[in-house]
């Protein structure tokens, strides 16, 4: 089971999406356990407050470093090791392969969601083993960003996905994007279903879909297309495409 662990100040963003779909079927199945925790319990005082002026000045709060130190020491006494993830916009950028690698933890993930202007340098320093970024634009925390990474891990989680449905054929699995998909009805609004689609010939309909994803990446994506791995048959069909085109 891979094990979660959510460090806010907010933890009713989190309610809804753990309790719908993929991620609500991969908790009761027993795959992935998620616990959002409130960095308030550890806050001191009786306002409990996480957050401080910045030392220098200037606008905006600073998530303090006690609570989230004293935090994740009540974790560590208890249960599983850790793997400390920041979400930050300064981490490494969150790709499929990071969702592959995390999915596979058998330590507790847990996700330090910052807020206001961020968290106390300290806390990167002595604390962190790993930072996120989901994307080079800002938020204003990084719940939506925690989420983002729970649920690209939980659906490589071995039977998180149901029958009709494959991690493998999505984009990024093997390099590539993913084909284009159709469904009932064959023809709408004058746009039609590929024929090749409706022919029930498997093997065409493997090939045309491999094709499709290499037209697709080449055309979006030349920089992913660049480093897949490719087979004699994609050479072959990416020159295909280059006479095509
Ligand atoms: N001052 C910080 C900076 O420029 O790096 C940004 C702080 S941001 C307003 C507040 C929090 O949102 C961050 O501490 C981080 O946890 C989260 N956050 C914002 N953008 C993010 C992103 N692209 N990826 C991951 N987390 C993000």
């Amino acid at each position: 089971m891979l094990q979660v662990e959510v460090l806010t100040l907010f933890p009713g963003v989190f309610a809804s999406p753990l309790q719908e779909s993929l991620l609500r079927r991969a908790q009761e199945k027993g795959l992935l356990c998620v616990r959002v925790r409130n960095l308030r319990d550890w806050a001191e005082g009786r306002h409990r407050i996480a957050d401080d002026v910045p030392y220098g000045g200037g606008a905006g709060m600073v998530l303090k470093p006690e609570p989230i130190f004293q935090a994740l020491e009540s974790l560590r006494a208890t249960g599983d090791p850790l793997r400390v993830i920041l979400l930050t916009p300064q981490g490494e950028r969150f790709t499929q392969e990071t969702a592959r690698r995390l999915a596979a933890e058998t330590r507790r993930i847990v996700l330090l969601c910052g807020r206001y202007e961020g968290i106390d340098e300290r806390v990167r320093l002595g604390a962190v083993d790993e930072e996120i970024s989901i994307g080079d634009y800002v938020l204003a925390g990084g719940e939506l960003a925690a989420l983002v990474v729970i649920e690209a891990m939980a659906r490589l989680l071995p039977g998180a996905l149901g029958a009709e449905a494959s991690a493998r054929e999505d984009s990024f699995w093997e390099g590539l994007l993913d084909y284009p998909h159709y469904t009932r009805p064959a023809m709408f609004r004058g746009m039609e279903v590929p024929e090749v689609l409706l022919s029930g010939h498997h093997e065409q309909i493997r090939r045309w879909r491999r094709k499709e994803a290499l037209r697709r990446t080449r055309a979006r994506r030349p920089d992913l297309l660049a480093r897949a791995p490719l087979s004699p048959e994609d050479r072959e069909l990416l020159r295909e495409i280059e006479q095509e085109t």
